[in-house]
């Protein structure tokens, strides 16, 4: 088969409901480029029928390959390993629920050829997501912007487009704590967006229960910005600066007036809400830490168990 021109990376986490069709949908789009392309499914350990089905859509189509993950390793790790594995000129990461309509890629691409090296996908709307979610997200974004210094784009996911020279860097950055958004747009190069309508999810539910997102919205802040711990030193400063007024004030009343003492409860109040601000900066201080020793550890990123359809894959040496 001659060389891919495009690779879609596609993670997926227990999507038997969706997966069939989101293939077809992704079938009909690149079919109609009339160019070579892969598509590579990345299954994250799921726990349900998706690697069958993906093993019997491989077997009736070489341009699908899959990547089988001993176990769930999240959905970053999963298109690090894409884009690892990835051939082609051109690198689409998209969603496997069909959220991010697949006909856009073909914009992506036609940005792409305009000489764009990243074009990541702008949701305009969010159909069919929580207001909870909504909420977040929008205010998540801007805060990760206010606090960072690279210019991480508002409101954008991870479904987009990058040149094989962008997949390049991608692929020589080690970091463990992976927030794959922040680090493309790190990367800098020649960016630009599209914009799109995010769609409802075709099937099934959210594979991001709100635990893990918010461990994704901490490795965006943390891993771009140190702020977070300088909040410590400002609060410092503040609580020491008013504190000393507080001395002065009570030194006069000693000395001036002859009020007689009370305040236990305020006392205590001070000293609680205290120690909840210690801890919180204490906590703040941990998420660093923790991903230091993530980090130093080295431990690879993912482990594959398995390979279908790549040429040096071990199931087709036999
Ligand atoms: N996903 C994954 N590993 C995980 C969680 C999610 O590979 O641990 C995949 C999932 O199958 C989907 C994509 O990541 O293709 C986005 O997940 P989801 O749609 O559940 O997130 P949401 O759109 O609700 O934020
Ligand atoms: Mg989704």
């Amino acid at each position: 088969m001659s060389k891919a021109r495009y690779s879609i990376v596609v993670p997926v986490f227990n999507e038997e409901e969706v997966i069939g069709e989101s293939y077809k949908r992704l079938k009909e789009v690149m079919d109609s480029t009339k160019e070579p392309y892969e598509i590579i499914f990345i299954n994250d350990g799921s726990r349900d029928s998706t690697y069958e089905i993906l093993n019997t859509i491989s077997e009736t189509n070489a341009q699908v390959k899959i990547i089988d993950f001993s176990r769930n390793f999240g959905h970053q790790v999963a298109i690090s390993a894409g884009m690892d594995y990835a051939s082609g000129s051109a690198v689409v990461v998209i969603d496997a629920d069909l959220q991010d309509p697949p006909e856009v890629i073909l914009r992506m691409i036609e940005k792409w050829k305009e000489g764009f090296d990243v074009v990541y996908g702008k949701r305009l709307k969010r159909n069919g997501e929580t207001i909870f979610k909504k909420i977040t997200a929008r205010l998540y974004y801007r805060i990760l912007k206010s606090m960072t210094n690279v210019d991480i784009p508002t409101d954008v996911g991870d479904f987009r487009l990058i040149d094989r020279k962008v997949c390049e860097v991608m692929k020589s950055l080690t970091e463990k704590s992976r927030y794959v958004r922040g680090l493309i747009s790190w990367v800098g190069f020649k960016q630009t967006s599209v914009e799109y309508e995010r769609e409802e999810r075709f099937a099934g539910e959210t594979k991001y229960p709100l635990v893990k997102m918010i461990g994704l919205a901490a490795d965006g802040i943390t891993s771009f910005s140190y702020k977070p711990l300088k909040l410590a030193s400002y609060l410092g400063f503040i609580v020491s600066f008013f504190s000393f007024l507080f001395l002065l004030y009570v030194a006069y009343e000693k000395l001036f007036t002859n009020k007689t003492v009370q305040g236990w409860a305020s006392l205590i109040a001070v000293c609680v809400l205290m120690n909840g601000v210690m801890f919180i900066l204490l906590g703040i201080m941990g998420e660093y830490i923790g991903r230091i020793f993530e980090e130093s550890k080295n431990r690879p990123l993912y482990i594959v168990k398995n390979e279908l359809g790549f040429k040096n894959a071990s199931s087709e040496d036999k």
